[in-house]
């Protein structure tokens, strides 16, 4: 008999659900965590009374009902509304595409006179658009995607929109009203106090174990099952090769004094020159909350894309052919095992996004304590 029912590898979001849903089925559970902390990448961490998103800004949104009411379990969400703005030189421009963007670029002001630009612009695609680069113009003509979309999207990912796949640009709302909400989802929201302590809840009742590598307990039959969510292919040893990941860097500043330093939680900047993507001003996600808002100072954070390579963490996989077939590859290996279960965005090698993942934990948890139950 093992030690434990239940290995997770990774105390992210995925774990943390997974460690939830079987401690609630009262099974015994482990969560090794090789980082000195919980909460993978949604980690959040006091700086002076500011949770500060240590991995990049974290929006929660979904359109899935369940998931919005059990993740209401662990910590009250506030109203929180994402709407970034984008810097293209000394231009402002408001996001998503919509109205207000479409009135600061071209001065239209019906959402007819918007179309009547996008359509003449986008005749220079002709046929279903193969990329990146298609799909943008197509959406949005090509004012818009020159200086909103190119120089983000090159930096973000380190290639040419030409290289990328259409379904990228497609997270993002075109929308011919003038909201400037970030997100389509029914449901958004940040969880006060940060995200760090929603995880410790969901953690409630589990043993963890921080600064401990997979590899350093891996073969000791600590447990029935484990649960990996860590990236596929190192589970693998890299035998078929590495996936590709893209990384990110933050550049993190106290701003002893400051009280509101630019005026919104996240503004992008969309040149191809300036070399970070965002900078995020950490207190905005908790506009609600005077304890944070009423500090004076401020944190603020900007995000360097860059790429993946052993030793770095990886955010989000690299979606291509040949990422995918290496990755299916890998996905065979992970069928035939009986007692691994792989989650997340890095054991599915899948952008996705909190609500996405929390999702797949449930259904995976639930499948796994049916078995389990029955056997
Ligand atoms: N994007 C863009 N300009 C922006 C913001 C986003 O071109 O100002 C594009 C870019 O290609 C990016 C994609 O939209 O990779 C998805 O953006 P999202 O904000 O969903 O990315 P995430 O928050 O996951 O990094």
């Amino acid at each position: 008999m093992a030690q434990y029912d239940y290995l997770i590898v990774g105390a992210g979001l995925f774990g943390a659900v997974f460690a939830h849903e079987a401690r609630q089925a009262g099974k015994k559970v482990l969560v090794i965590d090789r980082r000195n902390h919980i909460g993978g990448n949604v980690y959040t961490e006091d700086w002076g009374g500011i949770p500060v998103h240590r991995y990049g800004a974290h929006i929660f949104h979904t359109d899935d009902e369940e998931v919005w009411r059990y993740v209401q379990q662990f910590a009250r969400f506030n109203r929180f509304t994402n709407a970034p703005l984008a810097k293209y030189g000394n231009e402002l421009y408001h996001l998503p595409f919509n109205m207000n963007t479409f009135y600061q670029m071209w001065g239209v002001v019906t959402p007819a006179e918007a179309r009547a630009v996008i359509d003449e612009q986008k005749k220079e695609i002709t046929g279903e658009p193969r990329n990146l680069e298609e799909q943008a113009i197509s959406l949005v003509g090509r004012d818009v995607y020159t200086k909103l979309i190119k120089g983000y999207t090159e930096k973000q990912w380190g290639r040419e929109c030409k290289d990328l796949p259409a379904f990228i640009i497609r997270r993002l709302p075109v929308r011919f009203v003038y909201d400037n909400n970030y997100f389509n989802d029914r449901f958004q929201g940040i969880p006060a106090g940060g995200y760090t302590l929603l995880v410790q809840r969901m953690l409630e009742g589990a043993e963890v174990l921080l600064n401990t590598d997979f590899e350093a307990v891996r073969g000791l039959g600590l447990a029935d099952t484990v649960v990996y969510t860590g990236p596929i292919d190192a589970y693998y040893g890299y035998r078929f090769g590495e996936l590709a990941y893209r990384s990110l860097r933050f550049e993190t500043e106290d701003l002893q004094g400051v009280n509101d330093y630019q005026g919104n939680a996240v503004i992008n900047y969309t040149e191809a020159k300036v070399p970070y993507t965002r900078l995020i001003e950490h207190k905005h996600f908790a506009y609600d909350q005077p304890e944070v808002m009423n500090q004076h100072h401020t944190v603020i954070s900007r995000e360097y894309p860059m790429d993946w390579k052993q030793g770095l963490e990886p955010y989000y996989p690299v979606n291509d052919d040949a990422n995918h077939q290496l990755f299916a590859r890998y996905q065979d290996l992970a069928d035939s095992e009986k007692n691994v279960i792989f989650g997340g965005r890095l054991g599915q090698y899948r952008y996705y996004d909190m609500d996405d993942t929390i999702r797949a934990a449930l259904n995976c948890a639930r499948d796994a304590l049916n078995n389990s139950a029955f056997e």
